[in-house]
């Protein structure tokens, strides 16, 4: 998504009533017309406010389990605030399995962009051939899958259903950094370890498993990256 005043992210008019998500236009009034609209639409997305001038990635969440909209609306404000401390902003659009929009109306349908990235929550690693089993895994570039069965185990392990979202959270922000950190991201701290034990849950429940300086440098190169590429004439979506 691009929002710097003059460079806005263009595209065709459409017949839609539902406003296209980067239809932006520097108006600030706009922005904050559109923001709430897209709030009513879609009560899980978050919206960064117009006076942030950092351009956002967005989220595409595609919620394969059980898991109730709440705990996964708050499992998204937990890997937004962990992005966050790393520099980068995020906007999240829940893809609910089955809905009902239409494809004119719905951004869930909308051509991937340079600064999406695609995130699916799957029950479990039934069937996974990839790495990070017990977390989830991420597919260069654009997506990334948790397993729910992880931060749930977890939580019944410790009798303690409230880790649940804070741990799911952690999970989502360490697969959203494979995709921006790249290969090898693995770390001996912080998010990005391969193995949590108790410490890092421990860790997790009071904020403090994040990124660590030189991947939070990382990962803002990566989100320049990509949203100059949205910036790009011909990258726009048709
Ligand atoms: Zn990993």
């Amino acid at each position: 998504m691009k929002i710097e005043s003059g460079k806005q992210h263009s595209r065709p008019e459409k017949t839609s009533k539902v406003p296209p998500l980067h239809g932006f236009r520097p108006n600030v009034k706009a922005i904050a017309g559109i923001a709430v609209a897209m709030a009513m639409a879609f009560p899980g997305a978050s919206f960064a406010g117009p006076e942030d001038p950092r351009p956002n990635i967005r989220v595409r969440v595609d919620n394969y389990t059980q898991a109730s909209s709440g705990t996964i609306a708050r499992a998204e404000r937990e890997a937004a605030r962990i992005l966050s401390e790393a520099g980068l902003q995020t906007v999240w659009v829940d893809c609910p399995v089955g809905h009902s929009l239409s494809a004119a109306q719905d951004p869930c349908q909308e051509p991937l962009e340079p600064a999406d990235l695609v995130l699916r929550i799957l029950p479990n690693a039934t069937g996974n051939k990839f790495q990070d089993t017990v977390f989830g895994f991420a597919v260069q570039p654009v997506l990334a899958s948790v397993y729910y069965d992880y931060p749930a185990r977890l939580a019944r392990s410790d009798n303690a259903k409230s880790e649940l979202h804070v741990v799911l959270g952690c999970v989502i922000a360490h697969e959203l950094g494979h995709l921006l950190l790249g290969s090898n991201s693995h770390s001996s701290s912080g998010i990005m370890q391969p193995r949590w034990e108790r410490k890092q849950v421990r860790e997790a429940m009071t904020g403090g498993l994040l990124f660590n300086p030189a991947q939070a440098k990382s990962i803002q190169v990566e989100r320049q990256k990509r949203t100059r590429l949205l910036a790009v004439p011909g990258n726009e979506p048709r």
